[in-house]
C-alpha cells in the first residue's frame, strides 16, 4: 500500500531514502533547507580538472548497481594501476608495513581471538590489547584514521563496528562473514560524484515533490505531522533540532575536516597508486592522500596530476601558516623534493563528521529510545545519516533501504 513519506534533508541520505520509497510506490515529499540537493557531495569543474567537495568514490554493490541502472548512470571503474595502495610508516612508503610474523599474528587475531569490546577503552587502547602495537600503529591507525577523519584515540571500536557482536563469543572473521556483501570496489562517475547527485535528482523530480529553501527547525511542528517522517539531516543540524530531547552531556562530538585538491606537474609516487595512508607520529599532518588522476580517468587536464589531501582541521595550529604550505611540507617528506603546484582548491567542513566515539554510541541508543517512544505515541519518525550505521555511501544506501 502506498504511504505518505516526508523526508527532511536533501543530502545523499535523503536522496537515497527518496529513491527507495519511490521504488515502493510511496508518495514522497523531500524538504531541503538550501537551494541545492546533494549536501556535502558535489563536484566542481575547474580549468585543471575535477574537484570533489567530499566523497571521491563509492563502494559498488549489486543493489547500488541496479539503482545506477534505474537512474541511467554508468559507473567509472578505477584504473588497474590504482590497485597499488601505500602506508607511510617509519617515514617511508610501504605496501605491507608489517613483518611476516606480525602478519601471522594479525591472521590469528582475526580468525580465532574472541572479539570483546571494552566501553572504558578508546580505539587505540583497545586495538593495542587486541592486535598488539605493530599492527595498531602501522595498519589500523592509518586505515581507520583516514576513513573516520581523526586519530584512533578519539574513536571507539564499538561505535564503529556497532553491527558486530563484541560480547566475547564471536571473532572478527565471523562478524565480517556475517555482514559480508559482494562488492566490486570503489567507483566514481564520468563527471565525478556530482554526476550521481544530478542523475538521482533527474530521476526523482517527476516522481516526488521536492521543496528546496525550506528549513524545518521545529521538532514540535514535525511531531504534529501525519504519515512517516525520515530525518536525514546531518548530525550537526540534528543536535539543535532535538533541543531538550537530549541532555547537554549527551551531545555527541563533531569533527572538522579540510580537503585540499592539488594539481601539479609531478607525480607524488614513482609508480601510480590509489593513495597513501599516514600513521600517527610519522611527521605528516595529513590523514591520507588520494591520487585522483591515477585512480580515475578524466580527473585532470593538460597532463597534470591531481591529488586530494585529507586533514583534520586541527592540523592547522597557527593562523599564520597556510594550508598550502602544510601540504607542500607533507609532500616534500614523501618525494624528498620541493615542488610548486599549478593550482590548489581547499574545502573546509566544520563539524561535518560525527566522532565515532563512546558518546556517539550512547547518543544512538538515545535515538533508538526516542524512535520507540514516538512509535508508541503513534508517530513514525526515524533518524538516518552517517552518524547512525556507518559513514560511507554504501552504508547509507543500505541503511536507507531498510524500513
Ligand atoms: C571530506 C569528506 C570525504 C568523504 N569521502 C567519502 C568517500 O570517499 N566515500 C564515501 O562513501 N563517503 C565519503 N564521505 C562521507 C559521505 O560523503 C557523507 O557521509 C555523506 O555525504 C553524508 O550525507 P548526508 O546526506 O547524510 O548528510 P549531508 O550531506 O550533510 O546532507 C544533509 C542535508 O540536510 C540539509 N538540512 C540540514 N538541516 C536541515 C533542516 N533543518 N531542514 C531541511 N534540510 C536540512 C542540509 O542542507 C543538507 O543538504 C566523505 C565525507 C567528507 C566530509
Amino acid at each position: 500500500m502506498s504511504e505518505e513519506i516526508r523526508i527532511i534533508g536533501g543530502g545523499i541520505t535523503g536522496l537515497f531514502l527518496a529513491y527507495h520509497h519511490t521504488k515502493r510506490g510511496d508518495a514522497v515529499t523531500l524538504y531541503e533547507s538550501s537551494n541545492k540537493l546533494g549536501g556535502l557531495i558535489g563536484t566542481n569543474t575547474v580549468e585543471e580538472g575535477l574537484v570533489e567537495f567530499a566523497a571521491n568514490g563509492v563502494l559498488l554493490t549489486d543493489s547500488m548497481n541496479s539503482m545506477l541502472d534505474d537512474i541511467g548512470l554508468t559507473p567509472l571503474f578505477p584504473n588497474n594501476a590504482s590497485k597499488r595502495r601505500y602506508f607511510w610508516t617509519n617515514r617511508k612508503l610501504s605496501r605491507l608495513p608489517i613483518s611476516i610474523l606480525t602478519g601471522l599474528r594479525l591472521l590469528y587475531t582475526v580468525c580465532f581471538k574472541k572479539l570483546k569490546f571494552n566501553e572504558e577503552q578508546n580505539f587505540e587502547t583497545w586495538a593495542r590489547h587486541m592486535f598488539g602495537s605493530a599492527i595498531t600503529e602501522n595498519i589500523i591507525e592509518p586505515a581507520i584514521g583516514g576513513v573516520y577523519g581523526t586519530r584512533l584515540e578519539s574513536l571507539q571500536a564499538e561505535s564503529i563496528f556497532n553491527q558486530w557482536d563484541g560480547s566475547g563469543s564471536s571473532t572478527i572473521l565471523k562478524e565480517i562473514l556475517k555482514n559480508k556483501r559482494k562488492t566490486y570496489g570503489t567507483v566514481s562517475f564520468p563527471l565525478g560524484m556530482g554526476d550521481l547527485i544530478s542523475h538521482l535528482v533527474d530521476y526523482l523530480k517527476p516522481k516526488i515533490q521536492i521543496k528546496t529553501n525550506v528549513s524545518l527547525d521545529s521538532l514540535e511542528e514535525i511531531l504534529q505531522w501525519k504519515g512517516k517522517v525520515k530525518l536525514s539531516i546531518s548530525l550537526k543540524n540534528l543536535i539543535p533540532l532535538l533541543g531538550n530531547q537530549i541532555d547537554r552531556e549527551e551531545t555527541p562530538n563533531l569533527l572538522s575536516i579540510t580537503t585540499i585538491t592539488r594539481f601539479g606537474k609531478n607525480h607524488l609516487t614513482i609508480d601510480p597508486c590509489f593513495g597513501i595512508l599516514f600513521g600517527k607520529n610519522e611527521g605528516i599532518h595529513a590523514l591520507g592522500v588520494l591520487c585522483n588522476s591515477d585512480i580515475f580517468p578524466g580527473r585532470a587536464n593538460n597532463d597534470l596530476h591531481s591529488e586530494t589531501w585529507i586533514y583534520p582541521s586541527v592540523a592547522k595550529t597557527d593562523d599564520k601558516i597556510s594550508w598550502e604550505s602544510i601540504l607542500e611540507e607533507d609532500r616534500k617528506q614523501i618525494t624528498g623534493k620541493t615542488d610548486s603546484p599549478k593550482a590548489v582548491y581547499i574545502t573546509s567542513w566544520t563539524g561535518a563528521f560525527p566522532a565515532y566515539d563512546r558518546k556517539l554510541f550512547l547518543f544512538n541508543k538515545r535515538l533508538d529510545v526516542l524512535e520507540s517512544q514516538w512509535i508508541a505515541e503513534g508517530k513514525d519518525i526515524r533518524f538516518f545519516g552517517n552518524y547512525r550505521k556507518g559513514i560511507g555511501l554504501r552504508s547509507l544506501f543500505e541503511s536507507t533501504s531498510r524500513e
